[in-house]
C-alpha cells in the first residue's frame, strides 16, 4: 500500500496515509475500491461514457453502518465527497474527480407493504428493480421513464413520469427518507419528523446527506394504454401545435412526451408519446382527438402493462454512449419555438440526437409551490436536449449544438432549469442554484445551514449555506 493524493473540499491536495486508509476499510462491511484494484475502472464509470473522472477513494457500502463510516471519514479528512445512486446524472455529479464516491450500488433491496401500499426501496435502487417489486401487487408509483435510472437523484430532484398527471412527481409520493446527514447521523424526515429536511429533499437535489431509504406512496396501476404516434418531420409544427392544445386540457390519467428523432432508416420525425393510466375504453376517448390527428408513419398505442411502459423509450439512451444536454422549463409553446426546435434539428450533428419534452403532469402542476422544494410547479415541460454520439473526438460539435439550440429557445422559456437535467457544472445556465431552485432556494439555502453548514455535500446541485 502507498499514501494517496487526494482532493479536499477546500480544492487543495492533501495525502492519506496508508494507516489511515486501511483503517477505513477495515471499518467498512462493503468494499473500498481504490485505484489499483482491477474492478477500479469498472467502479468509477458510469453510464454516460462522456464522462471521465478519476476518484480516489470508491466507498461501495453494503447499508447504513458504512454510510455514516464515510460520511465521518469524509468529514473527518476535508475530503472532496461525492454520492452515486444510479449513476445516471448526465453531468458525472456522482463522481468526485480526485475524491471519495459514496457509492450506493449495492444498497438496492426493496420491501412492498401491498396492504399499506407502500415501499421501502434502499438509496441506490433504480427505477426497474422498484417497479418490478411493486407490481407484483399490482401496484406503482411516479417514477423517471428510463428502468436504469436510479431512484436516488431522480426522486431527490423531482422526479417526471408517466404516472405524474395523476399522482404528481415522484417527490410528491414520498412519505420519509432515512437521510445521513454532514455530521454523520441518521435522521428520518417525515411530515411529523424533520420536517424541514423533508421538504429540502423533495426537489432539492442531493445536498443535504445521503438518503439511504426512501418511502412511497404506491398506488394501483395495471394495465394502461400507452405507446408513440411518429409523423415525419415536415408535419411537425402541425403536429407540435396541436400537442400543445391537447396537454392543456387532457384528464390526468394522461401524461405525455413529445420527441424529436430518426427512424433507424434515417427519417427524421416527430414523436408523441402518450399514456393513459386507467380503464382502456376511457383511454381510448382520451387519446383519440391525438390519434386522429395528421397522418402519422406508425401508431404503436395499445393495451400494456406498467413495466412495458417503463421500458418503453430505454433504447433510444443506451449505454456507454456519450452524452451532452441542457434544458428548459416551458409553459407555452409558440410558433417561434417550434420553428427554431426544426430548424436546429434538421442540423443536428447526430442522427441519435434527441430533443424531447417532458409533461410533468397535472397533479404535479396542481401542487402549490412552496410546499416542496421543486421550485418549477407552473411549467407544462421540461424540454430536454439531449445529444447522443459515440467518438469522443466529436465532443465539442455535439456540445456547441445543444448550447446554440438552449442559447435559441431561451426567450421562450419560464428561465428555469430541471437541476436534474443540467449541462457540465451548470454551465451557462446563470445563476444555477436561482435557475433551478427559484422562489424555494433561499428556504432551501437556510435548511443546508441547519444540515451541512460546512457544504460537505457541495459536489451536488450547488445549494449553499446562508452565511
Ligand atoms: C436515460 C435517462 C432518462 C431519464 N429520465 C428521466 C425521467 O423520466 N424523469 C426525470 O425526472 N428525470 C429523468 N432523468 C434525469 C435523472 O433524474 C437524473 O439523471 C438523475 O440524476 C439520475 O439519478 P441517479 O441516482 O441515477 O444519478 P446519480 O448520478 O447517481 O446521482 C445524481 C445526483 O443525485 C445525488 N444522489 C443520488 N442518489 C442519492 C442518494 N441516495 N442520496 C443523496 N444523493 C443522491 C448524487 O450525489 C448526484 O449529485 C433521466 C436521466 C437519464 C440519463
Amino acid at each position: 500500500m502507498v499514501d494517496l493524493q487526494v482532493a479536499t473540499i477546500a480544492g487543495t491536495i492533501s495525502v492519506l496515509g496508508d494507516a489511515a486508509i486501511e483503517e477505513f476499510r477495515g471499518n467498512l462491511r462493503g468494499q473500498l475500491i481504490l485505484p489499483a484494484d482491477h474492478i477500479y475502472n469498472d467502479a468509477r464509470k458510469i453510464w454516460n461514457a462522456n464522462i471521465d473522472k478519476h476518484p480516489v477513494l470508491i466507498a461501495r457500502c453494503a447499508g447504513v453502518a458504512d454510510v455514516i463510516e464515510a460520511v465521518n471519514f469524509a468529514r473527518a479528512n476535508d475530503l472532496l465527497v461525492s454520492v452515486r445512486g444510479g449513476g445516471h446524472s448526465f453531468p458525472g455529479t456522482s463522481v468526485a474527480d480526485g475524491g471519495m464516491v459514496i457509492d450506493l450500488t449495492d444498497m438496492n433491496s426493496v420491501r412492498v407493504d401491498p396492504v399499506g401500499r407502500t415501499a421501502r426501496a434502499e438509496g441506490g435502487t433504480k427505477w426497474g428493480v422498484l417497479d418490478r417489486e411493486t407490481q407484483a401487487f399490482g401496484l406503482a408509483t411516479t417514477g423517471g421513464t428510463n428502468s436504469d435510472t436510479g431512484i436516488g437523484g431522480l426522486t431527490l430532484g423531482g422526479g417526471m413520469g408517466w404516472l405524474g398527471g395523476k399522482y404528481g412527481l415522484a417527490c410528491d409520493n414520498l412519505i420519509s427518507v432515512d437521510v445521513v446527514t454532514a455530521d454523520g447521523q441518521l435522521r428520518t424526515a417525515s411530515a411529523a419528523e424533520n420536517p424541514d429536511l423533508f421538504w429540502a429533499v423533495r426537489g432539492g437535489g442531493g445536498n443535504f446527506g445521503v438518503v439511504t431509504s426512501f418511502v412511497y406512496q404506491l398506488h394501483q396501476v395495471e394495465t394502461l394504454l400507452a405507446g408513440m404516434i411518429v409523423y415525419p418531420l415536415d408535419q411537425a409544427k402541425d403536429v407540435l401545435k396541436f400537442y400543445h392544445e391537447f396537454t392543456g386540457s387532457m384528464p390526468d390519467e394522461v401524461n405525455t412526451g413529445a420527441a424529436f428523432l430518426n427512424l433507424p432508416d434515417g427519417t427524421p420525425t416527430v414523436a408523441v408519446v402518450a399514456c393513459y393510466n386507467g380503464p382502456i375504453e376511457e383511454g381510448e376517448k382520451a387519446l383519440r382527438p391525438l390519434r386522429e390527428f395528421g397522418s402519422p408513419i406508425v401508431d404503436q398505442i395499445g393495451p400494456m402493462s406498467y413495466q412495458e411502459v417503463q421500458h418503453l423509450v430505454d433504447a433510444a439512451t443506451p449505454d456507454d454512449h456519450q452524452y451532452y444536454e441542457k434544458s428548459h422549463y416551458f409553459k407555452d409553446l409558440p410558433d417561434e419555438a417550434i420553428d427554431i426546435l426544426i430548424d436546429h434539428f434538421k442540423k443536428a450533428p447526430s442522427s441519435m440526437t434527441l430533443p424531447f419534452f417532458q409533461q410533468l403532469g397535472n397533479a404535479a402542476n396542481r401542487v402549490p409551490v412552496a410546499d416542496t422544494a421543486f421550485g418549477h410547479r407552473d411549467a407544462r415541460y421540461n424540454l430536454i436536449l439531449i445529444s447522443i454520439w459515440e467518438d469522443p473526438g466529436e465532443s465539442e460539435i455535439h456540445v456547441k449544438w445543444t448550447r446554440d439550440l438552449w442559447t435559441a429557445l431561451e426567450p421562450y422559456s419560464t428561465g428555469g432549469v430541471y437541476i436534474n437535467n443540467i449541462g457540465w457544472d451548470g454551465d451557462g445556465d446563470g445563476d444555477l442554484a436561482l435557475a433551478a431552485f427559484g422562489p424555494n432556494y433561499r428556504r432551501l439555502s437556510e435548511v443546508k445551514n441547519t444540515y451541512d453548514p460546512t457544504n460537505l455535500f457541495r459536489h451536488n446541485q450547488n445549494i449553499k449555506p446562508t452565511a
